[in-house]
């Protein structure tokens, strides 16, 4: 399936919970989906049901566009591709956005913002770092370039924008530009097509603030590093800002110039953390006080509880019952949460993954994946990394091999006698037999 029929897919699989199926057979079905831009996805109407288009515009523009922003974890709207010129991809009558927030034409977001940013032990540090960006951006060599990296769902694009929504609100002049690696990588690609290179040099480098997101995506893409290399160089000479984000640490991005990786590494380099317990929590309170939403916390703390490593997947969760409890009309009680949640785990079994169960077991004990996979070899440390490797034993098809070299290059006979030592400890100690079942529930959900 290719990228757009998945994204599609996925939202189709959301509107299905949110209305019957004669309705959806009637009127999402026949939708054709053809292109995607950062914010809009166009579709367009099977021949037969075009007298449709109306109806859909005006009773479930709202149900795709949401289920398209819980999707592609940004927002997003639907349009049909007769209402969008071919150019410049905008919207020839503006669509009504309700409620969801404008993404500007400097990339930026607007809801996403300090002030609705939760801090925690797991973010702390880079949340300080962006706010001392964003107070005094391109001021201080020590802060550029600002570099934060960590798993998908943590934040991180959050962080981004809230830089750049303060630095636009303290100086409504300052030119400050959003934009993700592969829409940088894009548009280069096309200013080359169009002799237009000189137009994409200039316009990246007026900047006052370069937000790029998900640079991991440069790897493999030789003219983008040459390129971006260069325009960082710009920028920085001139004291200009520039923060970048990605899933990992530039010495870890495959196939990027030494050159590069230096450059990126010059400023500060912070990474942000699964958050615990309490700070999904938190998050949690935060986002149904924005939307409005009232709901016990004991259920709120039972989706913290239940998804640990991701908080765009909590998220979802929480919009999924409301969804269901809404189009039930039913009361959010702990019965329905746990209806809703059973669906949403068997959806993130398929997603069990070595680094899934090591961040479960780091989060359940208290330590960090890094501590988890150190060489150090002090006492409770040692046994949460055997019960570690175990339950990836356990749960995974993965070889033992396999399973030892996630565990930071370990050969497969450590990771053999550790899984022996917890069979055993299983039999000799209930507690611990206790809390591996309890990890282990949380990693399969049932
Ligand atoms: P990433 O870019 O790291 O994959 P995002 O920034 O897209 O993650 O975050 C995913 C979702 O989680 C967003 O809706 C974001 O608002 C929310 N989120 C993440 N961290 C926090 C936080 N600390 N406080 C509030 N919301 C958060
Ligand atoms: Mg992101």
């Amino acid at each position: 399936m290719s990228n757009i029929e998945t994204y599609w897919k996925k939202t189709t699989d959301v509107l299905k919970q949110d209305m019957n199926e004669i309705t959806f057979d009637a009127f999402i079905s026949p939708i054709i989906p053809i292109r995607y831009t950062d914010n809009l996805f166009i579709g367009s109407l099977n021949m037969g049901v075009v007298a449709y288009k109306d109806i859909i515009k005006k009773k479930y523009s709202d149900k795709i566009n949401r289920a398209l922003t819980e999707v592609f974890g940004r927002p997003m709207s639907f349009v049909f591709d007769d209402e969008i010129s071919e150019e410049n991809n905008e919207v020839k009558n503006q669509v009504n956005d309700n409620n969801i927030p404008v993404q500007r034409e400097n990339g930026l977001i607007s809801n996403y913002l300090f002030s609705n940013y939760i801090v925690g032990s797991s973010n702390n540090i880079a949340y300080a770092a962006a706010v001392a960006v964003a107070d005094n951006p391109g001021e201080d060599d020590m802060y550029n370039p600002l570099f934060l990296y960590g798993g998908v769902g943590l934040g991180k694009t959050h962080l981004m924008h809230a830089i750049g929504n303060h630095v636009i609100s303290c100086n409504p002049d300052a030119k400050v530009l959003y934009v993700s690696c592969e829409k940088f990588t894009t548009e280069l690609v096309e200013a080359i097509r169009d002799k237009r290179t000189i137009e994409f040099k200039e316009k990246y480098r007026q900047l006052d603030l370069l937000l790029i997101d998900d640079v991991q995506f440069l790897s493999g893409k030789e003219a983008a590093q040459e390129e971006f290399f260069h325009t960082f160089n710009a920028l920085f000479d001139a004291k200009k800002q520039i923060v970048m984000c990605s899933d990992r640490k530039p010495s870890e991005i495959q196939t990027l110039t030494d050159r590069l990786v230096s450059r990126m590494s010059k400023g500060l380099i912070f990474d942000i953390k699964s958050p615990d317990f309490e700070t999904r929590t938190a998050i949690l309170e935060k986002k149904a006080e924005s939307k409005n939403i009232k709901i016990p916390s004991e259920i709120l703390q039972y989706i913290a509880y239940t998804i640990t490593s991701n908080i765009r997947e909590m998220e979802g969760a929480l919009n999924k019952i409301v969804i269901y409890a809404k189009f039930n009309n039913r009361i959010i009680d702990m019965e329905l949460a746990e209806e809703v949640m059973k669906d949403v785990i068997k959806d993130n079994k398929a997603n069990i993954t070595v680094s899934y169960i090591q961040e479960t077991v780091a989060d359940f004990y208290k330590v960090s994946v890094d501590e988890l996979l150190s060489k150090r070899r002090t006492k409770p440390l040692t046994i949460y990394r055997h019960i570690a490797m175990y339950l990836c034993r356990k749960l995974l098809e993965d070889s033992l091999e396999e399973i030892g070299e996630k565990f930071g290059g370990r050969d497969h006979s450590t990771v053999m006698n550790g899984c022996d030592k917890v069979c055993k400890l299983i039999e000799t100690n209930e507690e611990r037999a206790a809390e591996i079942k309890s990890i282990e529930k949380r990693i399969v959900g049932n």
